[in-house]
C-alpha cells in the first residue's frame, strides 16, 4: 500500500500517480527516477513496493540526477510555454484551477501570469480560458490555421 502522505505529496508537487496510489516515474526503463515534473525525482517505496538494495540504488540515482541539474548552474527550458495577454485577461482564475502543474498565478495587477520554468505547454489553459487570453507560444490559433491551410493547399 502507498504511504498515507503519498496523495498529499503528489498533489503539492504536481506528480502523477498510478491508479493504486504510487508515484509514477517518467519512463520505467529510460527515466526510472525522473518524474514528469522537472527537477523532482521519485525513489524507493514512494514509487512502488521494492527491497532495500533497489531502494538504495534508486535513491543514489535520484541524488545523482539532482546533482547533475544543479551542477549546470543554468537551466535551459523549452520555448513551448503559454503566455497571457493582459489586455484580454479578466482575472477569472479558471486557468489557475485547471493547470496540472500549478504554473499560473494571479499577479498584483489582477491578471494571470504563467511561470515559463514550470509550464509544460500542455495547452489545458489555452483551451479553457473563456476570454481567449492565453496562447501557447509557437502554437497560436493563427499559426495552426496557417499550417492547416498550407497542408490543405499541398494536397490539392
Ligand atoms: S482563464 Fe483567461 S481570463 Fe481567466 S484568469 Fe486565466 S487567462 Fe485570465
Ligand atoms: S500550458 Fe499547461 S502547464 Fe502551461 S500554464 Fe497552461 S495548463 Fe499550465
Amino acid at each position: 500500500m502507498p504511504g498515507a502522505s503519498a496523495k498529499n505529496i503528489s498533489r503539492v508537487l504536481s506528480l502523477s500517480a498510478s491508479p493504486d496510489g504510487f508515484l509514477l516515474e517518467a519512463h520505467p526503463k529510460l527515466r526510472p527516477v525522473d518524474s514528469f515534473n522537472d527537477g523532482v525525482f521519485v525513489a524507493g517505496m514512494a514509487q512502488g513496493p521494492k527491497d532495500i538494495p533497489d531502494t538504495v540504488a534508486q535513491a543514489k540515482a535520484a541524488a545523482a540526477g539532482a546533482m547533475a541539474l544543479m551542477g549546470k548552474g543554468k537551466i535551459s527550458i523549452e520555448p513551448y510555454y503559454s503566455v497571457v495577454d493582459e489586455e484580454k485577461c479578466a482575472g477569472c482564475q479558471v486557468c489557475i484551477s485547471v493547470c496540472p502543474y500549478n504554473a499560473i498565478t494571479l499577479n498584483e495587477r489582477g491578471v494571470s501570469e504563467v511561470n515559463p520554468a514550470i509550464c509544460k505547454g500542455c495547452g489545458t489553459c489555452t483551451s479553457t480560458c473563456p476570454s481567449g487570453a492565453i496562447a501557447s507560444q509557437h502554437y497560436t490559433d493563427g499559426q495552426i490555421a496557417a499550417m492547416i491551410t498550407e497542408y490543405l493547399s499541398s494536397i490539392e
